[in-house]
């Protein structure tokens, strides 16, 4: 099973991710966790990334695609994954293929593109109220998805943060990026018939609901 997540920053893929992978036991792959990763270690990726993450901008394809696909070339993914963040411009889309098409067999792309659907108006309180763990990548609401520690996560006692891409000056400009970068994706995807779209303004488990029913149908 590889699956490509899809949708605005905010509209829920990366706590759809981590629940389709933890049913299905595929990792789940978050090219921001990466990066987050890298700037907590202070690499030199880390240190590049930061500067275009910290404006809203995309980081450039060329320090993602090679990274992202080494990762999905690692023994864990064998029997699939779930990539959340990546890709998100059309050349990284077509790496993608690239690398997977790379033998020649039909099935070997992806199944697909699950596209979470929030419009603008509802994202900048989704991010607001979003709070991360910077240690092992989980994410809570203080509303819609509270931790019952407080502001320590439960996973891993660490404690959360506001993002700082995720404060509204920020926000408002990582979404003209989405529109204009990465909404071409949800065509991309359509024509290669992989696409489905659901509702991710409702409940995250019923989000969640209709995210199984595409991928038993
Ligand atoms: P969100 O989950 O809110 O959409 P992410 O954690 O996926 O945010 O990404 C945070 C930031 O990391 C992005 O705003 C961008 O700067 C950078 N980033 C993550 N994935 C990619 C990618 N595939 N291409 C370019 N930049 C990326
Ligand atoms: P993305 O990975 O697309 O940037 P997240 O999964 O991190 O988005 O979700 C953004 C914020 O919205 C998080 O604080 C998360 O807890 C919350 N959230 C996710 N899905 C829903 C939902 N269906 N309803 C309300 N809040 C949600
Ligand atoms: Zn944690």
């Amino acid at each position: 099973m590889k699956i490509v997540m899809l949708g605005a920053p905010g509209a829920g893929k990366g706590t759809q991710a981590k629940m389709i992978a933890a049913k299905y036991q595929v990792p789940h792959i978050s090219s921001g966790d990466i990066f987050r990763t890298n700037i907590k270690n202070g690499t030199e990726l880390g240190k590049k990334a930061k500067e275009y993450m910290d404006q809203g901008l995309l980081v450039p394809d060329e320090l993602t695609v090679d990274l992202v696909i080494d990762r999905v070339s690692w023994e864990d993914c064998k029997n699939g994954y779930i990539l959340d963040g990546f890709p998100r411009t059309i050349p990284q889309a077509e790496a993608l293929d690239a690398a997977l098409n790379k033998d020649g067999t039909a099935d070997s792309g992806l199944d697909f593109a699950i596209n979470v659907d929030v419009p603008d108006e509802n994202i900048v309180r989704r991010m607001s109220g979003r709070r991360a763990c910077l240690k092992c990548g989980a994410t809570y609401h203080i509303i819609y998805n509270p931790s019952k520690k407080g502001d320590i996560c439960e996973a891993c006692g660490d404690t959360l943060v506001l993002r700082d891409d995720d404060k509204p000056e920020t926000v408002q400009k990582r979404l003209a990026v989405y529109h204009e970068q990465t909404q071409p994706l949800i065509d991309y995807y359509d024509g290669q018939n992989i696409l489905k779209t659901v509702d991710g303004t409702q409940d995250m488990n019923d989000v969640f609901a209709a995210i199984i029913r595409i991928l038993e149908a």
